[in-house]
């Protein structure tokens, strides 16, 4: 079991990694300043808590935990503010107070939802996140937490930053496969934005990873929350370098928002997004040499490389011009420099990336 500490000051935080992680909730708790005796509120989704809430209670209840939990639906129509207002009810109803803490049990949606519960509730109580999915090593580190709203993604929002993030990999057994590879996607992502050792480590260990070796796979998740870690201490509030973790998400979000948020899950709408980025590097000489790479790990780990679908190059400009990083209608894009680096560039012309979105599907020309 590894600790890493992200450093934020009177915020700063531990992230426990490792096999059985769990087993030891009730102590890290304690260290982390939640003392026993106060009530936890354990919030998970219908998936996840058949696997993990009777024994993650059980655990909590056992270390003096005065327990109760909540079951929201499986999948992001959770983020809503409809089912935000029932954890509210249910909070007040159980008599949370503001030394009570929220626990979030699950993946990115019940961190987000939970989070951002705890963010408001009362101005804010303690939050605990228990990932339980690959993808949550990202979403687990940062403090940002959010519900949606009809018109747009997590657009109802906070920054509350955890007081503990315990990640036992022993839970990421039962995932289905493509749950899998889309949290890779952002492992890779955090190899090639920081870190080419990383990357190569990835490249060589890509079997062994995908059969959940333990120690592998906590190696892995330090690796990248490390680099999670770094960037957010320096940058909590998305001022200038935190940018950077957006690689290939300006692209995968015009993916995600054009097929309806179905049909690509959030990894493969960055894995593909992420080698648009590198061609788009390339076709402005700002980068040699890597789309071919980048292709390649992805490939490693299950993930597509150009879209299933057709997608039209305006609507997803539109889109791309519209995302929330953009600044006054201009195409900002996160682009590599080699492998392990980036750099944020902030006035883009609008025919190179047409001319990448054009050859991006599958079906297309390669
Ligand atoms: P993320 O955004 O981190 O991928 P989600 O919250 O969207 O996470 O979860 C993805 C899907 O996987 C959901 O359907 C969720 O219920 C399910 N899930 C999460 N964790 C596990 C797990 N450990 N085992 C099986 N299914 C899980
Ligand atoms: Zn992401």
């Amino acid at each position: 079991m590894k600790c890493l500490t992200v450093e934020l000051g009177e915020r700063s935080y531990p992230i426990w990694i490792g096999p059985g992680v769990r087993q030891k909730l009730a102590d890290l708790l304690q260290q982390a300043g939640i003392a026993p005796g106060r009530k936890l509120f354990v919030v998970t989704d219908q998936n996840i808590a058949p696997l993990y809430l009777e024994d993650t209670v059980q655990l909590l209840t056992e270390g003096g935990y005065a327990v109760h939990h909540f079951i929201v639906p499986a999948g992001e129509e959770a983020k809503s503010l409809a089912i935000y207002e029932q954890i509210m009810t249910e909070a007040l109803t159980i008599g949370l107070d503001r030394k009570s803490a929220f626990l979030a049990l699950g993946g990115g949606v019940v961190g987000d939802l939970t989070g951002f519960a705890a963010a408001t509730y009362m101005r804010g109580v303690a939050f605990v996140q228990v990932p339980t999915t690959l993808l949550a090593h990202d979403s687990s580190v940062g403090g940002k937490v959010a519900v949606n709203h009809p018109l747009g993604k997590n657009i109802i929002g906070a920054f509350h930053q955890p007081k503990l993030v315990a990640y036992d990999t022993n839970a990421l057994t039962t995932l289905p496969p493509r749950e899998v590879a889309s949290g890779f996607a952002e492992v890779i992502k955090h190899g090639l934005i920081w870190d080419a050792s990383f990357v190569t480590w990835l490249e060589e260990n890509a079997d062994g990873l995908q059969a959940f070796d333990h120690e592998l796979l906590q190696a892995a998740l330090l690796r990248a929350c490390s680099v999670k870690v770094a960037v957010v201490s320096q940058d909590e509030r998305e001022q200038g370098l935190r940018a950077i973790l957006n690689l290939g998400h300006t692209f995968g979000h015009a993916f995600e928002a054009l097929t309806g948020y179905k049909g690509i899950n959030h990894g493969e709408a960055v894995a593909i997004g992420m080698v648009a980025a590198a061609r788009l590097a390339e076709r402005l000489g700002l980068a040699e040499n890597i789309s071919e790479r980048t292709v390649r790990v992805l490939r490693q780990y299950r993930l597509p490389v150009a879209l299933p679908v057709p997608l039209d190059v305006d609507e997803m400009l539109d889109v791309m011009r519209r995302d929330k990083k953009g600044e006054g209608g201009k195409l900002v894009f996160v682009l590599p420099t080699a492998i392990g680096k980036v750099d944020i560039y902030k006035n883009i012309e609008e025919e190179p990336v047409r001319a990448v979105l054009a050859e991006l599907y599958e079906g297309g020309e390669a």
